[in-house]
C-alpha cells in the first residue's frame, strides 16, 4: 500500500469477516414467497451492503405500500433474519478472518468493524470475535449509508485515528466509493468488476496478510 503509515483497519461485516448475505437472502425471500414477490439469489447479490430500507424497495419493484406496511414488512423480514442468526457460531468467520484480526491487535493496530447492520453486535459476539475488535460502526450509528463516507468516519472517530492513517475493507462497491469519499485508503474483497476500483484487490481475507495492508513509511 502507499507510503503512509496506517494506525487502523476498518472492516465490512457481512461478506468480508462472514457471509450473512446468505442469511439475509433466506430471510428476504421468505418474505418475498409469502409477499408473491419474485425474488432470486442473482436479485440478492444487488442487496449486498444496502440499508434494510433500499432492500425492501429493491423487493417491491414499485409495488406501493404505506409507511406502516413497509415498517411491518422490514420487521417481519428481521425477525427472519434474527432467527436465522442464533445459529452463527466461531466456524461462520469466513477464511483468514480470525488470523488476520489477531495479526492486528498484536502489532497494535486499531480495529473497528463498520456495518450497515442493525444487527451486527449479535453477529459479532456469536462470532466470538467481539475482545478482537475497538469499535463498532453500525446502521443505528449514523442516518447516510454507503456510498456516503458517515458510516467509516464515524469509525475512525471512534478509534481516535485520521481518515489517511485508516484503510477499509469492504466487499461492495459502494463500499470503495464511501472509503474513497472520506479519504481512507480502500482494499477490495471480490470480483474486480466489483472492487475493481480499490487501492488493493484481493478474493478473500485468506490471502490477505498484515503487511499487504498496514505497509510503513517507505
Ligand atoms: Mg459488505
Amino acid at each position: 500500500m502507499s507510503a503512509r503509515s496506517i494506525r487502523a483497519v476498518i472492516f465490512d461485516l457481512d461478506g468480508v469477516l462472514t457471509d450473512t448475505a446468505e442469511l439475509h437472502f433466506a430471510a428476504w425471500k421468505r418474505l418475498a414467497d409469502e409477499e408473491g414477490l419474485a425474488f432470486t439469489r442473482e436479485d440478492n447479490e444487488r442487496l449486498r451492503g444496502v440499508s434494510r430500507r433500499q432492500s425492501l424497495e429493491f423487493l417491491l419493484r414499485g409495488r406501493a405500500v404505506s409507511e406502516e406496511q413497509a415498517e411491518a414488512l422490514m420487521a417481519r423480514k428481521n425477525e427472519y433474519y434474527r432467527q436465522m442468526i442464533q445459529r452463527l457460531t466461531p466456524n461462520d468467520l469466513l477464511p483468514g478472518a480470525a488470523r488476520l484480526l489477531t495479526e492486528l491487535r498484536r502489532a497494535g493496530i486499531r480495529v473497528a468493524i463498520a456495518s450497515a447492520s442493525r444487527n451486527a453486535r449479535d453477529v459479532i459476539e456469536r462470532l466470538g470475535i467481539a475482545s478482537l475488535v475497538d469499535a463498532l460502526t453500525d446502521g443505528d450509528s449514523v442516518t447516510r449509508a454507503r456510498p456516503a463516507p458517515d458510516l467509516f468516519l464515524h469509525a475512525a472517530k471512534q478509534l481516535g485515528v485520521p481518515p489517511e492513517q485508516c484503510v477499509v475493507v469492504d466487499d461492495a462497491a459502494a463500499g470503495v466509493q464511501a472509503a474513497r469519499a472520506a479519504g481512507m485508503r480502500v482494499v477490495g474483497l471480490g470480483p474486480t468488476a466489483r472492487v475493481g476500483s480499490a487501492d488493493l484487490v484481493f478474493a478473500s481475507l485468506e490471502s490477505v496478510h498484515l503487511n499487504d495492508i498496514v505497509k510503513r513509511d517507505a
